[in-house]
């Protein structure tokens, strides 16, 4: 039975839309974050990934599905969308990929990581990020 039916974000058969600089941040999440609320958020879209590596994802340059709980969106923009949009685009650059492109987590997380993080590109994109101590 799925535990986890009341929020979209989690259940499985639903294309779980995710700004693309949040596969980096997902990589390296370890339970910190903006709020107790957003972290809490945050680790149950990563459980759910890691239960359903075959998801579909919609990766985009706006606000996405972990945003909505993050006390920095307002109105549906994030409060500092001009850097998380220049992340967001230079991930997609690097993982070959157009915006709102459907993809599965798999796939995804892989072009990520070998891309970007086994390539030793990830600070060429966010080392202005307030987390980037988080994730050397
Ligand atoms: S800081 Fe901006 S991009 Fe990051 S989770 Fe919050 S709203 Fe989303």
């Amino acid at each position: 039975m799925n535990t986890h039916s009341q929020d979209p974000t989690l259940s499985e058969g639903s294309v779980l839309v995710l700004r693309a600089h949040h596969g980096m941040c997902l990589a390296f999440f370890r339970g910190e974050g903006y709020s107790g609320t957003f972290t809490e958020h945050m680790a149950k879209i990563k459980a759910s990934l890691d239960r359903s590596p075959d998801r579909l994802l919609r990766v985009t340059a706006r606000a996405d599905d972990i945003c909505t709980a993050c006390p920095n969106l307002h109105d549906g923009v994030c409060e500092t969308a001009l850097k998380t949009e220049r992340y967001d685009r230079a991930v997609l650059a690097r993982c070959h990929l157009e915006e709102d492109t459907l993809i599965t987590w798999q796939e995804f997380s892989r072009r990520v990581a070998e891309n970007i993080l086994q390539a030793g590109r990830r600070s060429d994109i966010c080392s202005d990020c307030q987390w980037d101590s988080l994730c050397r």
